[in-house]
């Protein structure tokens, strides 16, 4: 693959609309997704998530590793290998879901089929077809298991965070569904109890110290927003007025346990941001048409 600008990248697999909707789904309803998502909180898990402003990996991305590792994690799902021809049923060409997204991002893997040390069991078709569920589920789960531990998993999550994390960002109500959910579960720690590196990051039980805003972060979410108000609407475009200064709120306010990161960042003019109240963690819902119908 040539090197790109880092600015950009290449969209390239077509699973990335139904992952950014699973994740959407969990963080917005996490009671409904507990034991989806029970893992991310394991063992003061909560942490992993409050390091200020990392560029490189918003905090939300050990939420989408999660959705990648169960989307590839079910094996009652075959698809057709990328540039392959939909019209041909033949066998070989269809493959479970991790096998086209390594084929997509060029990622050396064992393809399912040549795994001779699968104990195939006798109702194993030689064409590639299971005559039993459980039989497929079996040999699927040992293959599956053997591609985490050969990192094969790892090596996918880099390429498809980016593509399912440039999707979310304009999902606020989403974002704002995982700050939520990351607040409540700070909430049940103890700061005193925290080792030093994590202590030194907290204000008070369940609240954050204040970080600047790196100008990564601004940028983004002032050109995400498109530099007006996501409640009004009114424009706070900094060419025109001093006055109109954007100020950029912290969706989750971190009194009430927001991150800082830029996926709790939006734009608010002057007064909607003077009349937001302390106790109000909702995205603004308003986003700026392509063309006006009119
Ligand atoms: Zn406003």
């Amino acid at each position: 693959m040539p090197q790109l600008d880092p600015w950009f990248f290449e969209h390239r697999y077509f699973e990335t609309y139904a992952i950014a909707s699973t994740v959407s789904a969990w963080v917005l309803h996490p009671f409904a997704y507990l034991h989806n998502l029970e893992d991310l909180w394991l063992d003061g898990g909560v942490l992993q998530f409050i390091q200020p402003y990392n560029r490189r990996e918003p905090a939300i991305y050990p939420v989408i590793q999660l959705a990648i590792e169960d989307t590839f994690d079910s094996w009652h799902t075959l698809t057709f290998r990328p540039g392959g021809d939909d019209y041909d049923d033949e066998p070989q060409n269809m493959c479970y879901p991790i096998e086209a997204a390594c084929e997509t991002f060029e990622i050396d893997y064992q393809p399912f089929l040549e795994c001779s040390w699968l104990t195939f069991p006798n109702d194993y078709d030689p064409r590639g077809r299971f005559r039993s569920w459980k039989a497929e589920a079996n040999a699927y789960e040992e293959y599956f298991a053997e591609l985490k531990l050969m990192g094969t998993l790892e090596e996918l999550s880099g390429p498809l965070c980016d593509e399912i994390f440039f999707i979310l960002f304009l999902n606020r109500e989403a974002l704002a569904g995982f700050n939520r959910l990351v607040a409540m579960h700070l909430d049940d720690l103890y700061v005193d109890d925290l080792e030093e590196e994590y202590r030194s990051l907290f204000r008070s039980n369940g609240v954050l110290l204040r970080k600047d805003i790196p100008a990564w972060a601004y940028h983004a979410v002032y050109y995400r927003d498109r530099g007006a108000c996501v409640r009004c609407g009114q424009r706070v475009d900094r060419d025109i007025s001093p006055r109109d200064t954007p100020e950029i709120d912290h969706i989750v306010p971190l009194s009430k346990g927001g991150l800082n990161d830029v996926t709790n960042l939006q734009i608010l003019c002057r007064s909607c941001n003077r009349s937001k109240s302390n106790r109000d963690s909702n995205a603004g819902t308003r986003y700026e048409r392509w063309w006006s119908k009119k």
